[in-house]
């Protein structure tokens, strides 16, 4: 802002002493809290949210990326968007890949011979049809596996032991999932022909845990797996003897040609700042071992939950609240990427995003990352919310993977974080359905997610850009 000469020093104090009193005022008005307050006794009655992933997950079950399920998966959420009486419903199309997992085998072969249950990691390559088999290197992690001396792990097969911690916030994960992403790839840049991973996964039961991994085009791409915490205690047990490990693995895995999804879209139209959209995202896509019930079945029924519940106020929302459902969040973030840079999707209209990727709650804590200036108005909301018990964050919010793209051009980020402690007992595993979705911490979930949605959409002001790019998510 460009200051008149002409001002004299009294006029520009009492011209910004309104600003310095912003911070104290009223960001919402009585009508805005009390419609936060109706959303609250709503949703904590309400299993809008529990029925849409029960349905998800019982009509449509697995659906990743590429599959007859991704395809199922965005008719169903049409047909439910326009159910739940969603306006200006539509899709957005989007080339995903398509990964097959087809079967997988785990064999020690010596010291002492067994058969481990395994997954293939997502994007695996296959194997011969004999399999591959090599003497095994355990390492720790990426960092001992370069330490090692050169030719160390040249035509072996390399095991990563690296238990991950459990916390609450999933900072646990994000330490051990480096791993996965990028070990295959650097193993085999050193020779390696094949990787097997300790599952990235808190759980002590026999599922492994599938997820992304990551080959680099200048390197090999070499068979990848996973095998469950208490098998992987077990193959060490068999490295502590001090013998030589010898593994067989096998993988019919295979990737098929691309093929059609989409980014699901349906609105909550605004009033007098429609053109400006809160955006809700969750995505559609989902691993194949389980039915996606916490990832992201939880994140559809809260968006789509919270959203409901906001149009059924007697008034409506200032700005237009969209929930869109992501294609292929799991393997390669396809859908929110394209989403960012096109212009059908108007980004540029997006002012502030939530995203529910991380279970059914409850949701224990708000973060944001907003202008630092506006972090007063967060205050307040985190205030309006204060019924349900949350913990007030810092202003470092990552929002979720979906929200990169909008996040990175300068879009605000509130979040309702949710309550992480035992998503990874269950995550990218066989066990992740309905059963582990806790309808009173969905309930809870979504009074959060409605409240906040609801306020960022009323908030008077403008909401500011922000300047600082998000951090990349590893
Ligand atoms: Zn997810």
């Amino acid at each position: 802002m460009r200051i008149s000469h002409s001002l004299s020093l009294a006029a520009l104090l009492a011209a910004c002493l309104p600003c310095a009193l912003a911070a104290d005022k009223p960001a919402f008005n009585h009508g805005d809290l009390a419609a936060a307050n109706s959303l609250r006794e709503h949703a904590l009655t309400d299993d809008t949210s529990f029925r849409l992933i029960e349905s998800l997950t019982t009509e449509v079950g697995p659906r990743p990326a590429g599959s007859a399920g991704d395809k199922a998966a965005v008719a169903w959420a049409v047909r439910e968007m326009r159910r739940q009486g969603f306006a200006n419903v539509r899709t957005l199309d989007v080339i995903v890949p398509h990964w097959v997992r087809g079967e997988a085998e785990f064999a020690v072969i010596s010291p002492w011979p067994q058969l481990m249950p395994t997954l293939a990691l997502g994007g695996s390559i296959g194997t011969p049809p004999e399999g591959v088999e090599a003497e095994a290197v355990m390492v720790k992690d990426l960092a001992a596996l370069a330490a090692l001396p050169p030719g160390t792990v040249k035509d072996k097969i390399v095991y990563f032991s690296n238990r991950m911690e459990r916390t609450r916030d999933g900072s646990g994960y994000g330490r051990a999932v480096v791993v996965r992403a990028n070990g295959p790839a650097d193993a085999a840049a050193l020779g390696a022909t094949g990787v097997v991973i300790r599952s990235v996964s808190t759980s002590n039961n026999r599922l492994p845990h599938t997820g992304a991994t990551r080959y680099k085009a200048d390197v090999p791409r070499i068979p990848a797996f996973a095998i469950s915490n208490p098998d992987a205690d077990a193959l060490e047990r068999q490295f502590a003897s001090g013998k030589p490990v010898r593994l067989r693995l096998k993988s019919s895995s295979r990737e098929l040609p691309t093929e059609h999804s989409a980014d699901v879209i349906g609105e909550i139209p605004g009033t007098d700042r429609a053109n400006e959209i809160v955006i809700l995202a969750a995505h559609l896509d989902s691993w194949d071992p389980g039915v996606g019930a916490i990832d992201d079945g939880a994140g559809v029924g809260i968006m789509m939950g919270a959203a409901k519940l906001i149009s059924g106020l007697d008034v409506k929302p200032r700005r237009t609240i969209r929930v869109v459902l992501f294609a292929n969040e799991e393997f390669g973030t396809s859908g929110s990427q394209l989403y960012a840079g096109s212009e059908q999707a108007e980004p540029a209209r997006h002012v502030l995003g939530l995203e529910a990727d991380f279970g059914a709650g409850p949701v224990w804590r708000l973060t944001s990352r907003v202008n630092p200036a506006q972090l007063p108005v967060v205050e307040q909301i985190f205030r309006a919310l204060a019924p349900l018990k949350l913990e007030r964050g810092n202003n470092e919010a990552a929002g979720g993977a979906d929200l990169d793209g909008l996040g990175k051009l300068g879009m605000a980020i509130l979040s309702p974080d949710l309550d992480g402690t035992n998503y990874f007992d269950v995550h990218h595993t066989a066990n992740d359905t309905l059963l582990q979705v806790d309808p009173a911490a969905l309930r809870q979930s979504t009074a959060a997610y409605a409240m906040s949605a609801w306020l960022a959409a009323q908030y008077p002001g403008d909401w500011q850009r922000v300047e600082t790019p998000k951090a990349p998510k590893r």
